[in-house]
């Protein structure tokens, strides 16, 4: 069976990538992908994200990702996506054919603070600390309150919706069994609309060596099988050799949870397919 491979979450050097954007169109050509999709970082006016994010003003980005697109007229569809930061002050230009909405720090509105929850140990622990009064479970219901926002806002794609679990290696902030933490994670779940979003399953975080599994946890994809939502493979790749990365580990966990199909993202929309053929 020929495989319908979809890669829509890329970062590239334009912001914390460390392919150009030629060289990640180039690797996803190779390994076969025929939706491809650059989803840069949006700018956001956080002092650690300067060189991480995209400029405010997007017109290279844009033009760059539009003459790949004619580039590869007729072998592999070229998307313009953005990754949208929950902490950007710029909204989702209406020129976005997609957009991933994603929550990678929390603001303190006391301090005027961003405190990153997915760059080390050391800045989670700070933003725990600084933030939530060392409470973990306060910082899980604070992270999940932003991701339910950006899930409200009915992105494209909800982006590693339980990403704050990335630096809790064995749950030395808080338990990612308890009831407290899935509660809060599946109310966050419960405010994206199934018509609207649909949800990835990132192999980003196993890519780097933070997990060994994509996000999300089971019982969140199981939750969102049941509210009738599609998912979507994503490899959240930031080098040209991770375009596809995990994505059989990726359609395993979504079989798990009851799929039996995956959503591609094409120039006409998302098209459903069989799981078998999108890894
Ligand atoms: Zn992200
Ligand atoms: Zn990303």
């Amino acid at each position: 069976m020929k495989p319908e491979l979809c890669s829509v979450h890329t970062h590239s050097t334009l912001c914390d990538g460390k392919g150009t954007l030629e060289e990640m169109a180039a690797a996803a050509f190779a390994a076969g992908v025929r939706y491809f999709g650059a989803s840069g970082h949006s700018h956001t006016p956080a002092p650690g994200d300067q060189d991480c994010v995209l400029p405010e003003d997007l017109s290279e980005y844009r033009r760059e990702v539009l003459r790949l697109r004619e580039a590869y007229q007729g072998r592999m569809e070229v998307l313009l996506g953005i990754e949208q930061d929950s902490c950007s002050l710029q909204p989702v230009p209406d020129w976005m054919e997609y957009w991933i909405g994603s929550v990678h720090e929390l603001f303190d509105r006391i301090t005027g603070v961003y405190h990153s929850i997915d760059w080390d140990r050391e800045k989670l622990a700070e933003c725990c600390r600084e933030m939530f009064g060392g409470d973990g479970l306060s910082m899980v219901r604070g992270y999940y309150a932003d991701a339910a926002a950006m899930a409200e806002r009915k992105p494209t794609i909800l982006g590693h919706l339980d990403q704050i679990v990335k630096l809790n290696g064995d749950g030395a902030f808080f338990d990612e069994e308890s009831a407290a933490y899935r509660s809060a994670a599946l109310e966050a779940l419960h405010a994206a609309d199934p018509g609207a979003t649909l949800l990835e399953i990132n192999t980003g975080g196993m890519a780097r060596g933070y997990r060994t599994t994509p996000y999300p946890a089971l019982f969140l994809l199981r939750e969102w099988h049941e509210m009738g939502g599609g998912v979507i493979l994503t490899a959240d790749s930031h080098s040209p050799d991770t375009v596809v990365f995990g994505y059989g580990q990726a359609a395993e966990l979504a079989r798990a949870a009851g799929y039996r199909e995956s959503w591609l993202l094409t120039r006409n929309g998302p098209v459903a397919c069989p799981l078998e053929k999108t890894r």
